[in-house]
C-alpha cells in the first residue's frame, strides 16, 4: 500500500504518536490509577483472547506509521507483566520509517528484562517513580514495593544502555509534594530526567479533586529553593513536557502541567487499547474497535480507511474545557490504567 495523504483532525492537527496499551493488568495499585479497594482478587482483567496478538498490534501500528505516526509509546497497565512483550518490540522495530519506540513502565521487572528490550530495539525508556520516601512509596503503589526495587531496575536499565532515562513522579499534595527535591537531585546526579506530572483526573475512579493538584508554577517555585533552574526551549513543537536546564549542571528536570497549563492545541497522540480499540483522548469516553474488523477479515485499505475516519472526526480538547464545560465532562471516561498514560 502506498503512503496516504496526512490526515488531519477537525482542529487541523495531524497523528504523530501512537501509546500502545498491551495490558490492562499491573503488578502495582497505585491509589490514583488502579486503587488496591477496586483492583482486587476477584476484579476480572480482560482474557488472553480479549487481547490483540502481537500480530495485529503490529499490522495496526505499520498502517498507522504509513498514515502520519511516528513515534511509538508501549505502556500498559504495566506493559512488562505482558509476556514476551520485548519480542513485539522486535516486531515494531522493523516497521521502516519509525523514529522512536519507547515504554513507560513502573520499572519493578527491568532487572530482567532491560537487556531483551534494548536489544529488541527499544530506543528510549520511561520509569515511573513518585517518591524516593520509602513509606511514602511503598502506600503509594498499594502493593508495599519499596523504593530500592525500582532503583534496581533504572540501575539495570542504565547498564544496558538506556540514557537518559526519564523518571515519572505524579506530584499529589500532601502526598509527595514534599519529597520533590530529593528525588530531582538524585536522578540529576545520575544524568537521568525527573518529570514531575499534574495530578489528572483521568478515568472516574480516584477519586480526582483539584485541590489534590499541585500546580507546575508551585513545583517549580519549591524546586527552585535548592536547585537553580531555567526553562529551555522546547526540541521540537507539541513537546509535553515544559524543559528546564539546571544552571549549575548539565541536568535537566521537566513539568508536566496537564492541569494548569493543557496543550491539547498541539496534541497528535493516538491511543490503542489492549483489546484494540483506538482512543483519541486521554479522557476518551468510547473507543473505535478495530479488533472486529481485523479479525472479520478485514483488508489494509478497509482498516486505514476506519483509522482514517476517526482521526478526521476528532475534536477532542477535554483539558483545555474541563473547567469551562464542567457539565459535559461527566462521561464515563475510559481508565488510565487501561489506555496507558
Ligand atoms: N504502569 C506503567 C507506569 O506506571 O509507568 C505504565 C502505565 S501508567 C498508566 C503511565 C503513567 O501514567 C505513569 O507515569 C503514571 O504515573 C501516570 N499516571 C497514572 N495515573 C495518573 C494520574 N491520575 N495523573 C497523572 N499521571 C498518572
Ligand atoms: Fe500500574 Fe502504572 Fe497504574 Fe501504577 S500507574 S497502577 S504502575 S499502571
Ligand atoms: Fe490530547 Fe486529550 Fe490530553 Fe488534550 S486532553 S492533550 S486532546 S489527550
Amino acid at each position: 500500500m502506498n503512503a496516504k495523504k496526512e490526515i488531519k483532525d477537525q482542529l487541523k492537527r495531524p497523528v504523530r504518536d501512537l501509546r500502545i496499551s498491551v495490558t490492562d493488568r499491573c503488578n502495582f495499585r497505585c491509589a490514583y490509577c488502579m486503587p488496591a479497594e477496586i483492583y482486587g482478587e476477584r476484579y476480572e482483567f480482560l482474557d488472553q483472547d480479549s487481547l490483540l496478538t502481537f500480530e495485529e498490534i503490529t499490522r495496526i501500528t505499520n498502517l498507522l506509521v504509513k498514515i502520519g505516526v511516528k513515534k511509538v509509546r508501549i505502556t500498559g497497565g504495566e506493559p512488562l507483566v505482558r509476556r514476551d512483550v520485548d519480542v513485539l518490540v522486535k516486531m515494531i522495530s522493523k516497521i521502516d520509517n519509525l523514529a522512536d519506540i519507547a515504554m513507560t513502565t513502573n520499572g519493578y521487572l527491568l532487572p530482567k528484562m532491560a537487556l531483551a528490550l534494548k536489544e529488541a530495539g527499544l530506543t528510549r525508556l520511561t520509569v515511573s517513580l513518585d517518591t524516593l520516601d520509602d513509606a511514602i512509596f511503598r502506600e503509594m503503589n498499594g502493593r508495599n514495593f519499596g523504593v530500592k526495587s525500582v532503583l534496581k531496575g533504572i540501575e539495570a536499565a542504565s547498564k544496558v544502555g538506556f540514557h537518559p532515562i526519564k523518571i515519572n513522579s505524579v506530584v499529589q499534595k500532601g502526598v509527595n509534594d514534599h519529597t520533590l527535591t530529593e528525588l530531582a537531585e538524585h536522578f540529576l546526579n545520575k544524568g537521568h530526567i525527573v518529570r514531575f506530572i499534574e495530578y489528572m483526573d483521568v478515568g472516574t475512579l480516584n477519586n480526582w479533586n483539584m485541590k489534590h493538584v499541585v500546580s507546575a508554577k508551585e513545583i517549580i517555585s519549591q524546586i527552585k529553593q535548592t536547585i537553580p533552574i531555567e526553562p529551555l526551549d522546547p526540541l521540537y513543537e507539541g513537546e509535553v513536557a515544559k524543559r528546564y536546564r539546571q544552571i549549575n549542571g548539565t541536568g535537566e528536570i521537566g513539568i508536566i502541567a496537564s492541569v494548569t497549563n493543557p496543550f491539547c492545541g498541539a496534541c497528535t497522540r493516538l491511543r490503542l487499547s489492549p483489546e484494540g480499540s483506538l482512543y483519541t483522548c486521554l479522557f476518551g469516553t468510547k473507543g473505535t474497535d478495530l479488533r472486529t474488523p481485523i479479525r472479520n477479515g478485514a483488508s489494509d485499505q478497509e482498516l486505514v480507511e476506519l483509522i482514517s475516519t476517526t482521526w478526521y472526526n476528532r475534536n477532542d480538547q477535554y483539558s483545555q474545557t474541563r473547567n469551562i464545560n464542567p457539565a459535559e465532562n461527566t462521561n464515563k471516561k475510559v481508565e488510565m490504567y487501561h489506555i496507558g498514560g
